[in-house]
């Protein structure tokens, strides 16, 4: 089987970084080999300058967030005053469009050395809850967004069924709703996994789903065994709300309907009780923190460390896109705790990029990815470590710790599945995507 050789100047190899790396890769788009100590490049290898890590997983997007960034800045509020706004947006889209837009969005995350994202799905339906004649034309219009942009999706199809503990979906809502959770499965049950693209179930959170029908979605994700996220506790009206209805914690609601597990993934988990810390651990259920958004949208800080520690795997998410960097997310976990408790050193250099990445890509189904070792998909991103931000003596002797200083904006080279997406700071196959976020973002406003 024909290989590409790529000769890394410096790898992350999941413990430490190493010098002088060669990378097999084959034609199925796998890493063949891993050969260290190789202090110059072979002949004929691609030269990958900088620190080369596995590709980074953003286990959280809605991709029609990113319409937002700019608009959302002014004045003062609150997470439910942006939640309108986002509506309006919501609102406008059409399978058309929003491929234009997530094309857009899915190149800039690839610019960011992103190589896999999960959308989290809920704009099902045309205004007013109408289904398109292919039911999963906006699901299908979001795969072929990230296929042309060259990266990896986890289309995480969102069960989202009431405006609250059982109530009709609102007019906004409607374009999400698939009345119940039976019906939700059917037309979910048709889309299919396949080259690049997973399809996972989300549950929109449990304001959205009720009760009784928690358990649908979740023996759906059971029997295709697939992954199933939720968003938990991102705000205390949502855990006041849910003891009114149920009297327990959303977490424990969860639990008790079957959704927590090693295959779910709780999506922020900010504001919860001892107990919920205590099941979300013991069920092996991850946590995908999107610092940015949380900061952005005032939730609060989450208890990322005290999770991990009761046994729950960590990814991170750009969510509502804010801004789309997964070293800032990374970094930000970790600072996050620094503010909360004066203390520093809560998480390695390392402990991030795995959240970043190996942990991030086996909440989105996609466990052979996410390590520079023989077996596992070809995806990988280099940093630059001779920009202003990284350059010096010291990120060449530890090179990890560019992860407390790079941005998205030293990303030099992107591979996914052993081709390549991003070539010197450049994406290969979205010419311009400051321009066509900008064209596919006016558009929604004309
Ligand atoms: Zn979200």
């Amino acid at each position: 089987m024909p290989l590409t050789t790529y000769w890394l100047e410096h790898a992350w190899l999941g413990t430490h970084a190493e010098p002088g790396v060669a990378l097999d890769v084959s034609a199925d788009g796998r890493i063949a080999a891993v050969r260290t100590g190789v202090d110059t490049p072979p002949p004929g290898a691609a030269v990958l300058r900088g620190f080369t890590i596995p590709g980074l997983a953003n286990a959280h997007s809605h991709a029609f967030h990113r319409a937002l960034r700019g608009t959302v800045q002014v004045g003062s509020g609150t997470f439910w005053t942006w939640r309108e706004v986002m509506y309006g947006v919501a609102q406008r889209l059409t399978p058309d469009s929003y491929f234009a837009l997530a094309r857009a969005v899915y190149a800039e995350m690839a610019l960011a050395g992103i190589t896999a994202v999960g959308e989290f799905h809920y704009l099902h339906h045309a205004p007013g809850g109408t289904p398109y004649d292919d039911p999963n034309a906006m699901g299908e219009a979001l795969i072929a967004a990230a296929r042309e942009a060259g990266i990896r999706i986890t289309l995480l199809d969102t069960a989202y069924l009431s405006s609250g503990f059982g109530a009709a979906p609102e007019q906004h809502q409607l374009r999400f709703s698939d009345g119940t959770a039976e019906t939700w499965a059917e037309r979910v049950s048709a889309l299919e996994d396949r080259e690049g693209v997973r399809v996972g179930a989300a549950i929109h959170s449990v304001r959205a789903v009720p009760a009784d029908q928690l358990s649908t979605v979740a023996r759906w994700a059971e029997e295709r065994r697939a992954p199933l996220h939720v968003h938990l506790s991102e705000q205390t009206a949502e855990n006041e709300a849910c003891h009114a209805a149920h009297g327990v914690t959303p977490t424990r609601l969860l639990a008790d309907h079957g959704v927590l597990g090693p295959r779910t993934t709780g999506v922020h988990n900010t504001h919860m009780t001892d107990a919920d810390i205590a099941l979300v651990g013991s069920t092996s259920t991850g946590t995908c923190m999107c610092p940015t958004t949380e900061r952005d949208l005032a939730d609060g800080i989450g208890p990322a460390v005290a999770l991990q520690k009761a046994g729950s795997p960590l990814s991170l998410g750009s969510d509502s896109h804010a801004v789309i960097d997964l070293l800032e997310e990374a970094r930000a976990m970790e600072l996050n705790e620094r503010l909360r408790t004066h203390i520093r050193g809560h998480w390695t250099a390392a402990a991030l990029l795995r959240a970043a990445s190996a942990d991030g890509h086996a909440a989105l189904g996609w466990e052979d990815a996410g390590a520079l070792e023989p077996g596992a998909l070809a995806d990988f991103t280099t940093i630059a470590l001779d920009s202003v931000r990284t350059a010096g003596p010291v990120p060449r002797l530890a090179p990890e710790t560019a992860v407390f200083a790079a941005t998205a904006a030293d990303v030099r080279h992107v591979v996914v599945g052993g081709r390549t997406v991003v070539e010197d700071g450049a994406h290969v196959s979205v010419p311009d995507p400051a321009a066509a976020l900008t064209a596919a973002i006016a558009a929604l406003r004309s």
